[in-house]
């Protein structure tokens, strides 16, 4: 059968989703929003102190505060911990990993990516550090945790600070250990495409108390109770209503993770065969949230480039993502301030591909997905003919 992208009938008759979050049913949220409307605390309540305590005991750190979003919360976090200079970090990101420092008037200076993790080199690291470095912020890329003890030795050695952009590593583990164990700091999103979702927010976990109750104060204007500020924070609380979803995702969360388990062992099955596809490694000792799956095309080998493929992919009504495309340091905002040697980076930006991964895609969709990759392989010589 012909793929979509030749006119053939596509796989789906219509497109399926990206990204859906699991979400709990109407019933368990009302007794909760009921009770919250009738008392009039629609904000600073118990829900949120409720569930930061939940977050605290999953992950087994001492403190936890939940905000408004994980960018304010990397805000807030590198202006309490009153950085300056120049940060270490990934151009292979989120944006708003990098625009947290920009707020700060911190100077990110990028670290190129590992071929195989996608995550922050760390054998890079230490000949970028210079006196004016702070800090070194790393990502645990689509869930995968970053090689944190050799992170932790070049930090304690230059005296810098180790902070974790965490946002898509909420049940993720490292060597037994959760998630937000790390470092200074680490910073979770958990907005809907993440796996625990409060449909918008953000949660920083840290032992140390100091920062948190920063935090505590940032999240609040800056304002220690007294109105007279020693510095200046955002408004970025938490609302009940999210802590009360948030909760509830919570009850969901493990399911949610064995499902994307099952759903990452199935494409690999099925696409690993394929000449020219890779996957991102995984170290044995890890466990990643697998808040994305992505696969890497090698174009050669492959026959098709990696936006061939999503565009062939887009006719049959599979919806794919090009993370991170562009990478940091060729966006718009960015792309003036100078030269920079990433070569791994800009080749894993340019090749790689995202696939639909959600708890509701079901086996079938996933076959459907591979057979229809297969399929645009095997006429990968009739697409790619201009
Ligand atoms: C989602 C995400 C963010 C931003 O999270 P928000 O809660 O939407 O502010 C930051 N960094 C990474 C790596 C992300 O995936």
């Amino acid at each position: 059968m012909k793929p979509a992208i030749l006119g053939g009938k596509p796989v789906f008759r219509k497109a399926i989703p990206f990204s859906r979050p699991l979400l709990p049913g109407i019933g368990k949220l009302t007794p909760r929003l009921k009770e919250i409307l009738a008392s009039g605390m629609i904000t600073n309540g118990r829900y949120g102190e409720l569930f930061e305590n939940k977050v605290k005991d999953f992950i087994g750190v001492k403190n936890a505060v939940a905000l408004s979003n994980a960018t304010s919360g990397l805000i807030l976090t590198l202006k309490c911990l009153r950085l300056t200079g120049e940060v270490i970090v990934p151009s292979f990101t989120f944006l708003a990993t990098v625009h947290a420092l920009i707020w700060n008037n911190l100077k990110p200076v990028f670290v190129d990516c590992a071929p195989e993790t996608y995550n922050i080199n760390v054998d890079l690291v230490e000949e970028l550090i210079t006196p004016r470095t702070s800090a070194i912020l790393a990502v645990y890329v689509f869930g995968n945790p970053p090689e944190i003890k050799k992170l932790e030795r070049i930090a304690d050695k230059h005296r810098l600070k180790l902070i974790f952009d965490s946002a898509q590593a909420f049940g993720s583990f490292y060597s037994g250990r959760a998630a937000g164990n790390f470092g200074e700091a680490e910073i979770f999103s958990l907005s809907p495409t993440k796996l625990l979702t409060t449909s918008e927010g953000g949660i920083v976990t840290t032992n140390n108390d100091e920062l948190a109750e920063a935090l505590r104060i940032a999240r609040n204007y800056g304002n220690p109770g007294d109105y007279d500020c020693e510095f200046v924070g955002l408004s970025a609380r938490l609302p009940e209503f999210n802590a009360i979803l948030g909760l509830e995702s919570f009850k969901l969360l493990g399911k949610n993770l064995e499902r994307r388990n099952e759903i990452v062992k199935r494409y690999k099955r099925q696409l690993g065969k394929l000449p020219g596809v890779s996957f991102q490694k995984i170290s044995p000792d890890c466990r990643s949230s697998h808040k994305d799956f992505s696969i890497l095309i090698n174009e050669e080998k492959f026959g098709l480039s990696r936006d061939k493929l999503a565009l062939a992919l887009e006719k049959e009504n599979i919806p794919t993502r090009k993370y991170f495309f562009p990478p940091i340091h060729r966006q718009k905002f960015f792309r003036s301030k100078g030269k920079y040697n990433l070569p791994v980076t800009e080749f894993i930006s340019r090749n790689i591909l995202c696939l639909p991964i959600f708890s509701g895609l079901t086996d079938k969709m996933v076959d459907s997905i591979c057979s229809a990759i297969l399929n645009i392989h095997q006429h990968r010589n009739l697409i790619s003919s201009p």
